[in-house]
């Protein structure tokens, strides 16, 4: 192929070129730089916000093994699970001949009832 005389298109420089050749050597080179250096950047940028998102994941995942280990989960007792066995426990449902069992019971779950709301209103302050 023979060449011919060009102008370049951005600094407007004539040079012998191919007919397809839209800029001088120079130009060419700083552009073909530029769009290295701009594909590195992208890389770069694309590597950098994968890396923080995995790091943002990690602390996430860490801060929230810590927080349970912090607040061991107390699943909470419905109201009910209590109230019915005391109903059926009290001393006055019962014969005088289990009085006695039947007081221990119904004052162990009185006990429990009362953690239990402690532990509800603890849960609504948010407070360990
Ligand atoms: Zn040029």
């Amino acid at each position: 192929m023979s060449t011919v005389s060009r102008r370049c298109r951005v600094c407007r420089k004539s040079f012998e070129g191919e007919p397809w050749q839209h800029l001088c050597w120079d130009c060419w080179r700083r552009e073909k730089d530029g769009g290295l250096e701009q594909r590195g950047y992208e890389r770069g940028l694309t590597a950098g916000r994968a890396e923080a998102r995995r790091a943002y994941l990690r602390g996430l995942a860490e801060g929230r093994v810590k927080e349970a280990a912090a607040h061991p989960a107390t699943p909470p007792i419905a109201d009910d699970l209590i109230r019915d066995p005391l109903w059926l426990v009290h001393p006055d449902h019962q014969p005088p001949e289990r009085s006695g069992l039947a007081n221990r019971v119904t004052a162990t779950l009185l006990t429990l009832r009362e953690s239990v709301r402690r532990a509800s209103m603890k849960r609504e302050d948010g407070k360990p």
